[in-house]
């Protein structure tokens, strides 16, 4: 089980390395290299946010509920009116993020969990995508693959300390194979991450255009609704 120093310098060395090349490689600009860098270092905590390290943990769910509502300011004025409308959005959004969610994350998961798997990865690499405002697909795929990096450098961490070395040789403890899972030992941990992991992806793939989504729906529907003879 690596610490939270261990996961935290890694996660940070990747994303170093992932800013850099986007930047360097790919063309992204300086600015969304490194926030891309950003989101793999603090994703590299992620999965242990209701773990038992405590205060470091919670240092990092106040930046992210800091982060989160200013990512999604632009969403944020689509949806409200007025500006009062928008300043609420934002202090609900931080509230639920601060203190609800990482409240449901400890309710729903042990140690070790689900949220220690390769579903929770995708879920929330995707639930990045989503929430990021870019105008460009690639800038949102750019910040949900930081996500997915930072997220398995912790799997990966955590995997290669379930090898302990007791001198002469080496053996699995315990934890061996528990984080990078596909599913869990119980059940409805596991149904509830497969029903969150297919809601995501159905919508990242409608944002993407890999799949048609339901938009023209409620269109054919009202025009069938209209066309009704009604009395007026
Ligand atoms: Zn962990």
């Amino acid at each position: 089980m690596a610490g939270y120093r261990e996961h935290i310098s890694v996660s940070g060395l990747c994303g170093t390395a992932y800013g850099t090349a986007a930047v360097i490689l790919f063309g992204f600009t300086p600015e969304q290299g490194i926030l891309s860098g950003i989101l793999c270092w603090m994703s590299g905590m992620l999965p242990d946010v209701d773990s038992e390290t405590g205060k470091p943990v919670q240092k990092i769910f106040g930046i992210l509920a800091a982060v989160v509502p200013m990512m999604m300011m632009e969403r944020f004025r689509e949806v409200g009116t007025t500006q009062e409308q928008i300043i609420l959005l934002a202090i609900c959004t931080y509230t639920a993020i601060r203190y609800g969610f990482s409240y449901i994350l400890g309710k729903l998961s042990v140690h070790r969990g689900m949220k220690h798997s390769i579903p929770a990865l995708f879920i929330a690499a995707q639930t990045v995508m989503l929430v990021y405002r870019s105008d460009e697909l690639a800038v949102k795929g750019l910040m949900g693959i930081a996500v997915a990096i930072g997220f398995l450098s912790h799997l990966l961490l955590d995997e290669l300390y379930s090898v302990e070395f007791t001198g002469t040789r080496l053996k699995l403890n315990k934890a061996a194979g528990s984080a990078l899972k596909f599913v869990g030992k119980n059940f409805y941990p596991n149904i509830f991450t497969y029903t969150v992991l297919m809601f995501v992806t159905y919508l990242t793939l409608v944002q993407f255009g890999v799949i048609e989504g339901p938009e023209k729906m409620p269109h054919s529907f009202r025009q069938a609704v209209e066309s009704l003879p009604m009395r007026k």
